[in-house]
């Protein structure tokens, strides 16, 4: 077993849940959210529910590397406002913190946008000193920013903004990435093809480096290439295909991250699961 496939599973009713949710659909990983994630505030998250929370995880026997939290969507660690840049950076590290009490090691979160009123540069600085000052104040938790599919004013879509960043965080051993198939297509890398998957990810490594990859979103994409257009569709059923994920469940450069499907359709994750593990031709 060396790829580790679940799905953004639920965590309504506590975070807890996940890890159940996660057991039910045969995942060997899973996402959450810690809070809600439409909302600024959230109670703190008492000893009850992390230790519940741990309990399952056991339970479950994935292991909290496998676990990638996903951070609230109104989050925007480059807002080009002083002050919505404050409540954004005050709201992120009680998401680290979070992560850190119920004992996971990584958080997943999406670089952020400059809403066309500063430069896109002076966004990804200001993204990359919001990262140093959480990283000074919190421990435990590697920072994972997603590649984004660069709709609207949304940073991170191209594998030199994410390098940009990484650049700049002085904690090296805190920071990671996260791709996400749909977002990665329709940002304009093409990897329905050996060849075009061969040369995407080729530009991956050279440009960022897999040493940095911590995680990756399996989904299939509904708009075309080079969209930017982030909608999410089952696995085979999009404009990508089935091809692409059976290279990714054949690269070993894929090994012991999580893979998590952010796909559609809930009611199929445990059928795409298997679908994926299928396509693997060899235990490596
Ligand atoms: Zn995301
Ligand atoms: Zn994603």
């Amino acid at each position: 077993m060396n790829k580790f496939i679940g799905a953004h599973t639920s965590a309504a009713g506590g975070v807890f849940n996940a890890p159940l949710n996660a057991m039910k659909i045969g995942a060997k990983a899973f996402a959450l959210f810690t809070k809600n994630q439409r909302q600024w505030k959230a109670k703190d998250l008492d000893t009850a529910t992390i230790d519940l929370f741990k309990e399952n995880l056991e339970k479950s026997a994935i292991l909290p590397k496998h676990v990638l939290p996903h951070d609230s969507y109104l989050i925007n660690l480059g807002h080009p406002e002083i002050d919505k840049r404050q409540k954004s950076y005050d709201a992120f590290v009680d998401e680290i913190n979070r992560c850190e009490l119920l004992g996971l090691d990584r958080l997943n979160f999406h670089p952020g946008s400059f809403l066309k009123k500063i430069s896109e540069h002076e966004c990804l600085n200001i993204i990359a000193e919001n990262m140093n000052r959480a990283l000074d104040v919190t421990k435990g938790v590697t920072l994972v920013l997603e590649n984004t599919a660069g709709q609207g004013s949304n940073l991170g879509w191209k594998f030199e903004h994410l390098a940009h960043i990484i650049e700049r965080v002085e904690d090296k051993s805190r920071v990671g990435v996260c791709i996400d198939t749909c977002h990665m297509f329709t940002a304009g890398y093409d990897i329905r093809t050996r060849e075009a998957y061969d040369i995407s990810m080729a530009q991956f490594g050279n440009i960022v480096g897999f040493e940095y990859l911590k995680g990756m979103h399996l989904n299939d994409s509904k708009p075309d290439l080079g969209s930017h257009v982030d909608r999410h569709e089952s696995i085979g059923k999009g404009k990508i295909g089935l091809d692409a994920f059976r290279f990714i469940m054949n690269d070993e450069r894929l090994n012991d991250i999580p893979l998590i499907l952010e796909t559609i359709d809930d009611s199929i994750w445990d059928q795409e699961i298997a679908l994926l593990y299928s396509l693997q031709e060899n235990e490596l």
